[in-house]
């Protein structure tokens, strides 16, 4: 049977995140998919950390100053900045990030302290940035045209990065009426507000993915600061992350799944942690729950939009495993697996021995990825807790 995903994300000209991260794989495993693209870049906005040093480096550039708590605090606050990778060192920002004073550098606040970023000789970014941003009112229209036609019913919708409060309210009531319509639709997010501390959307639409867009979601795909974000928890341990978890089933979805956290795997430095914790009613009406974790391997590299193929891959394969979290993920997490092996190979093939790739030569490889993306090795072991 056909089955249509309404996708609100991001567009790119050039390379893959939101929509171009999302639409290709999920035609691939053969959905319909419907996008609305949120904003329409010529590339993505991440900044990425290449190196260890950031946090040496950004301690050394912290200054005091008197920004208040609410104060606005970017002279660009238009520009939209997501330091993908984030801060690996000592030092963690805790605050919001809310805006960069030029493309590569900027400010954000510690605790109220103003936190000056100049980070050109360390990380690496697109240089450049242009596009547009799609309104509120304009995604109404595009919704309103697809009502008009009788065409909205889907059976998932998926959304991720959202900057602007009057967007994700208004994609909530789009939400809202794509239940009514379908009252078996999933609606898989990736709640897209930070990492590693840092948040990096208006800090007022916290309130607005607590309230609303948890509770409406049934698979939710948060990396480990913003569950803590979302739930008020810090993460510390495995049991933390678990309570975690069941604090965000309480507020809504009945699958959960952390896609990075700091915790430490038992396999070692070279891999990174994912848990995931999911909710189901039998069809007697019993309940049952599992618990996954997973020790993914570390890629050396900082890539951009595997966040957004991650929330689309899993869309796909619980839509296979609807009731198999370990199913799910074991491919979820194979395909990444696959998609970033072959795209750091390339990357440093293109950038020649000893340098690093740039963010251009990062780019995930997608295309060259179909097959893999159609039936995945399993590459990475999935563990039932
Ligand atoms: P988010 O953007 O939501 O924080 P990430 O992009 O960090 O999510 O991670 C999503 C998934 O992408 C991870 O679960 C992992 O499978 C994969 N991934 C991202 N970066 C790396 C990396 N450097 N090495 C290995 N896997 C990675
Ligand atoms: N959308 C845009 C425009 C971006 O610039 C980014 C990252 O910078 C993303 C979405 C999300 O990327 P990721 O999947 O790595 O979180
Ligand atoms: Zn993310």
């Amino acid at each position: 049977m056909e089955c249509r995903v309404l996708s609100i994300q991001s567009h790119v000209v050039r390379g893959y995140v939101g929509n171009k991260s999302a639409t290709f794989p999920l035609q691939v495993l053969g959905f319909e998919v419907d996008s609305i693209n949120s904003v329409q870049f010529s590339n993505h906005t991440a900044i990425c950390s290449q190196n260890s040093l950031w946090g040496f480096i950004l301690s050394l550039l912290m200054v005091t100053g008197g920004l208040g708590k609410g104060e606005a605090g970017s002279r660009n606050t238009d520009t939209p900045f997501s330091p993908c990778g984030g801060p690996t060192g000592p030092w963690r920002p805790q605050q919001t990030m809310v805006g960069v004073e030029d493309e590569l550098g900027g400010f954000c606040r510690l605790r109220g302290i103003k936190v000056i970023l100049y980070l050109s000789a360390y990380v690496t970014g697109y240089a450049h940035w242009k596009g547009q941003v799609l309104t509120a009112e304009e995604l109404q229209v595009l919704y309103e045209g697809i009502k008009l036609n009788q065409v909205n019913r889907y059976d998932y919708i998926l959304t991720g990065y959202s900057r602007d409060n009057s967007f994700l309210e208004m994609v909530v009531d789009i939400i809202l009426e794509l239940k009514k319509t379908n009252p078996s639709l999933v609606y898989v997010c990736d709640p897209v507000m930070g990492d590693h501390g840092v948040m990096y959307v208006p800090e007022n639409l916290l309130p607005v993915y607590q309230e609303k867009i948890v509770p409406l979601s049934d698979i939710l795909t948060p990396n480990q600061f913003e569950a803590e974000l979302l739930t008020g928890r810090k993460i510390k341990t495995e049991e933390d992350a678990f309570e975690v978890m069941e604090l965000l089933h309480k507020m809504g979805p009945g699958t959960v799944v952390l896609t990075s956290t700091d915790l430490p795997s038992k396999q070692g430095d070279k891999f990174l942690v994912a848990l995931g914790s999911q909710k189901t009613v039998k069809p007697d009406g019993s309940k049952t729950s599992q618990k996954i974790c997973m020790d993914i391997p570390k890629v050396d590299a900082v890539f951009v939009g595997t966040g957004d193929l991650f929330a689309a891959m899993l869309l796909a394969w619980t839509h296979h495993h609807p009731t198999d979290l370990k199913a799910a993920c074991e491919k979820t997490v194979s395909v990444m697996h696959h998609v970033i092996k072959r795209t750091i190979n390339y990357a440093n093939d293109v950038a020649g021995p000893g340098k690093k790739p740039s963010p251009a030569q990062l780019e995930l490889r997608m295309v060259q990825s179909k097959a893999d993306i159609e039936n995945p090795a399993i590459a990475v072991a999935v563990r039932v807790l």
